[in-house]
């Protein structure tokens, strides 16, 4: 009984300062409104700010497009490459091939001119086993558009090379090293990829998230309503940027977080991703957790060894034990032994996990919906207009729960009258494969 108490006082105590009401929400929304606008007006980077960086991209496709792109997403250790063929209007995009690869660890460890030659190569075994019959495109450049997204590991040489027009042009070298006809014609982080496909499915989509291991942003926005200096050469400037190190007091933050910053690689940065992405939330809850173990002694006496070890719990496994909806939260009890070697739990201990990890993801997928809104605020839109935003990533796209925490957050902000101004679509076609549609936006400009 005393066990019983203790353990809902550390989780009733631990829900309270997880707490977001709608209230909370806006207050996070405006912050990150003005963090955005600090960021634009401001040249010199600091960590602190969000980095927005104007995207190279100067147009996105209509939905009109026609012909057949190529398109590269590289994240991490992952290489997507895509071939399609786009209709032009109102015609369905037919022909659509793609190739997962993964980069094996020793090309990851070379330099970033070894990993575009990898690169290459596999782009030109794609484009032989998918060859194109159609007349006259042997002879014509084939159109590539090119996606990164941040590595996992920042020691990934890739981050160190000049991303832009230099990378460009040793893509492009190392193309007709090996021969093909091709040519890249978009380079850019996968937030703007994800804006890409949105925008060719949807005219009013603004926006896109990604939302996996980490998170990032891209919307698009009026040219002459621009603070920037610049003049543009097009009617809507494309705006990336790192909002996962945004931070605000509003941001609910609990000693669980504070700790993990602290022990973190880039203790003071990336706050709200730590709040968010995928690779946070499994540990945020193995924190409380431990705790709960440590003074109720929930798993036992002893407290279970491995619930010390640091990202042990990751958020697909967090999801798994979250979702199960088995009477005696068996998927709970087998994660519990597989992760962290608890070979035997009593229901309440199972139940506890549960909570635990609803707790975790629903703040997280909450203060993602913020982020979201945010955006459409920034761009004026949230009450006369509709607006598409696009998430992709892992995160939002297998666990459940999150998703659907993530929606009511959005429909509850917005309330009854103006929850139908904004729809959140899961990315057409899957992750990564905006590439194909910044090559296909990109041709018609060039
Ligand atoms: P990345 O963000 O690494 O570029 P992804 O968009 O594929 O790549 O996201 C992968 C991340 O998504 C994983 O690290 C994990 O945090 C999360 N994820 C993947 N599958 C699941 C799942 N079934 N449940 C919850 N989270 C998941």
């Amino acid at each position: 009984k005393q066990q019983l108490r203790k353990t809902r006082n550390i989780i009733q105590k631990f829900a309270k300062e997880c707490a977001t009401p709608v209230t909370k929400l806006w207050h996070v929304a405006d912050d990150l409104v003005s963090s955005m606008e600090a960021s634009l007006a401001s040249s010199n980077e600091t960590s602190s700010t969000l980095n927005m960086i104007i995207s190279s991209v100067t147009s996105l496709p209509n939905g009109e497009e026609e012909g057949v792109f190529y398109g590269v997403n590289l994240q991490g250790t992952n290489l997507l490459i895509l071939r399609a063929r786009l209709g032009g209007k109102d015609m369905p995009v037919s022909g659509l091939h793609r190739e997962e690869i993964s980069v094996p660890n020793a090309v990851l460890a070379t330099t970033s001119r070894e990993i575009i030659d990898f690169v290459a190569t596999e782009i030109a075994k794609f484009v032989s086993a998918h060859p194109c019959n159609e007349a006259g495109t042997a002879a014509k450049k084939k159109k590539l558009g090119f996606t990164l997204s941040h590595p996992v590991d920042n020691a990934m040489p890739f981050t160190n090379h000049p991303v832009g027009e230099e990378l460009v042009k040793d893509i492009n070298q190392a193309l007709k090293n090996h021969g093909m006809k091709m040519q890249v014609f978009a380079l850019v982080d996968d937030a703007v990829g994800g804006l890409a496909g949105g925008r060719y499915y949807n005219r009013d989509n603004v926006a896109a998230i990604t939302l996996g291991m980490s998170t990032k942003a891209a919307f698009a926005k009026p040219a002459q309503e621009s603070e920037l200096a610049q003049s543009p050469n097009s009617d809507e400037l494309i705006i990336s940027m790192e909002w996962g190190n945004f931070r605000s007091s509003h941001l609910p933050l609990t000693p669980f977080d504070t700790s993990l910053d602290a022990e973190s690689s880039n203790p003071g940065n990336g706050i709200y991703e730590k709040l968010i992405s995928g690779m946070y939330l499994g540990d945020i809850a193995r924190r409380v957790l431990l705790e709960i173990a440590q003074e109720t002694a929930l798993f036992g006496s002893k407290v279970p060894p491995k619930l010390m070890t640091p990202y042990l719990l990751r958020s697909p496994d967090m999801a798994a034990m979250h979702q199960d909806t088995s009477e005696d939260r068996e998927v709970v009890a087998e994660k519990l032994n597989e992760v962290f070697g608890i070979t035997r739990s009593t229901k309440m201990a199972r139940e506890v996990v549960a909570e635990v990890c609803d707790i975790v993801s629903e703040r997280g997928a909450r203060l993602a919906g913020a982020g979201i809104l945010s955006i459409i605020k920034k761009l004026g839109r949230i009450e006369n207009r509709k607006s598409a935003v696009t998430v992709e990533g892992g995160l939002y796209e297998h666990y459940r729960i999150f998703r659907n925490y993530l929606h009511s957050s959005v429909w509850e902000m917005l309330g009854d009258d103006l929850s139908d101004n904004v729809i959140i679509e899961h990315s057409h076609g899957g992750s990564g494969t905006g590439a194909l549609f910044l090559a296909a936006a990109a041709t018609r400009t060039h």
